[in-house]
């Protein structure tokens, strides 16, 4: 079968090698492979500037890491603990909950206001509709207090999905929790706090089943190159397709490719929401409609190596994995730092310090469109107010800042209903596929699963 792939981020690639023994072309808006995974050459080694990590908990994907033969490359974290900076002040991430949302007051009590605590300890039982939804910030702070919101879930949001709670839904980012609102509400009684608290439980009598990350040594290329070769497609960069039309009998024509291109039996469309949405216009309007809804949060990161984890003062950077800011602190403009060198081994064996510190919530686009040198003097002067590390001071060999316009899909209270409209409109629309984060979940375990999943049935394969 012959089949195009639009984008060569982690969906697409995932579906061509899920598709290698078809003849697939992949069409490449931009000049290079991997979208949101992208290993930038520090003169250490390579370094991480999208995605860093991705969760082990489910074997499948470190079943197809190992198949694409990167068994050896994967690396856990070295154990240290992330810390919150909250009121002017670092505080322990608390242990335990769900995206930061605790079972009782005790673990959070530092981090809140005396209400907040007492709310959480006599937490009301409240209305649940089983199968409804809500965002979890209005949730959070209908049962607990905002300051709960602002100090710890956003901030632990907002490093995953780049967004606040209130623009999250709670189904969407915390099935789980979801799931067990709805059982609670069949039984009777619903509350947050009981909640939590069963899924804490299932985490304890289900040993193995943590939050075990990993990353690979050298970085997310050794992922996105080996997909690219194993998948033996041909893969066509700097080639921005802007429309698809059907020839009935024929097949599909990309609006971009080289004029020579052939027509396609099948499509698999792994862009953007809001990209999908327009190629899709000529072939599938009503899925087109629907996908519309779906906005993106950006971001920006800004990469540091430093000589040295000390500066010339003895100020040394924390010993821990990294620093999420409470989204109502008003004098810090990073919403996160990532101690690279703290939380992987493999990164510390390089010598110095490396450190990533990220900015922007979806709605405000501000610091992401910041110039470079501002962004740069936010990060150190951040980390300085915070940590005490004088990054300058220290020395600063190497910098790299990349901005992630639109770079995540926002997960919104009404995102699974938008997904399901969007794919029921396309059931009817002939070999056509989509796949990427937008579809079912944003981490790279969701991200190739899905696609997998997408090119599978675009082939008529189980
Ligand atoms: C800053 C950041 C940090 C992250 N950290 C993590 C993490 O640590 N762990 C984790 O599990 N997940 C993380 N994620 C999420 C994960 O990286 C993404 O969900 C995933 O990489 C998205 O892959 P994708 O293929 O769906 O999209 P993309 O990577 O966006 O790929 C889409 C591709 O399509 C191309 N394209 C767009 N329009 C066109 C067009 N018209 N024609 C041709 N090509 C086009 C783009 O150039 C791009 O290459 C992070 C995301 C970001 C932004």
């Amino acid at each position: 079968m012959r089949i195009a792939i639009v984008g060569a981020g982690l969906a697409g690639l995932s579906a061509a090698y899920e598709l290698r023994e078809h003849d697939v072309d992949v069409y490449e808006g931009s000049g290079r492979i991997g979208g949101k995974l992208y290993s930038v050459a520090f003169n250490d080694g390579p370094t991480d500037m999208g995605a860093e990590a991705f969760l082990a908990r489910n074997a499948e994907a470190v079943e197809f890491f190992t198949e694409l033969g990167l068994g050896d490359s994967l690396v856990a974290p070295s154990g240290l603990r992330p810390l919150l900076y909250v009121d002017d002040k670092l505080q322990a991430l608390p242990t335990g909950g769900m995206m930061g949302i605790p079972s009782s007051a005790e673990k959070i009590a530092a981090l809140v206001s005396a209400e907040s605590a007492r709310h959480i300890a006599n937490e009301e039982p409240f209305e649940w509709t089983p199968g409804g939804d809500v965002s979890v910030g209005a949730l959070v702070r209908q049962q607990y207090g905002a300051d709960v919101v602002e100090h710890v879930v956003s901030a632990l949001l907002g490093g995953v999905y780049s967004c606040t709670a209130d623009d999250l839904g709670l189904r969407a980012t915390i099935p789980g929790l979801a799931r067990v609102l709805d059982e609670q509400a069949a039984q009777g009684s619903v509350t947050l706090s009981g909640a939590v608290k069963v899924l804490e439980q299932s985490r304890v009598s289900t040993p193995g089943k943590g939050a075990p990350f990993r990353a690979f040594r050298g970085g997310y290329a050794e992922v996105y190159e080996a997909l690219a070769e194993k998948s033996g497609a041909d893969i066509h960069l700097d080639s921005f397709i802007s429309g698809i039309s059907h020839r009935p009998g024929e097949g599909y024509v990309l609006k971009g490719a080289p004029a020579d291109a052939p027509l396609y039996e099948g499509v698999v469309l792994a862009t953007p929401a809001p990209t999908t949405a327009r190629l899709m216009a000529g072939i599938a309007p009503q899925a087109t409609e629907a996908l519309r809804e779906v906005k993106l949060a950006s971001s920006a990161v800004v990469g540091f190596k430093f000589d040295s984890d000390v500066d010339p003062e003895g100020n040394e950077l924390p010993q821990n994995t990294g620093i999420l800011v409470a989204t109502d602190q008003e004098d810090v403009h990073a919403k996160a730092f990532t101690l690279s060198s703290r939380k992987w081994p493999h990164l510390a064996e390089r010598g110095g310090a490396l450190v990533r510190a990220s900015f922007g919530r979806f709605g405000d686009d501000a610091l992401v469109r910041a110039d470079e040198e501002t962004l740069v003097d936010y990060a150190l002067d951040d980390l300085a107010h915070i940590t005490g590390f004088d990054g300058r001071a220290a020395g600063v060999s190497e910098i790299f800042t990349q901005r992630w316009f639109g770079g995540l899909p926002r997960y919104d209270e009404h995102h699974l209903e938008t997904v399901s409209s969007v794919l029921g409109a396309l059931a009817d629309v002939p070999s056509i596929a989509v796949a990427g984060s937008w579809v079912n979940g944003v981490g790279v375990p969701a991200v190739i699963a899905q696609a997998r999943e997408a090119a599978r049935r675009l082939i008529g394969a189980k």
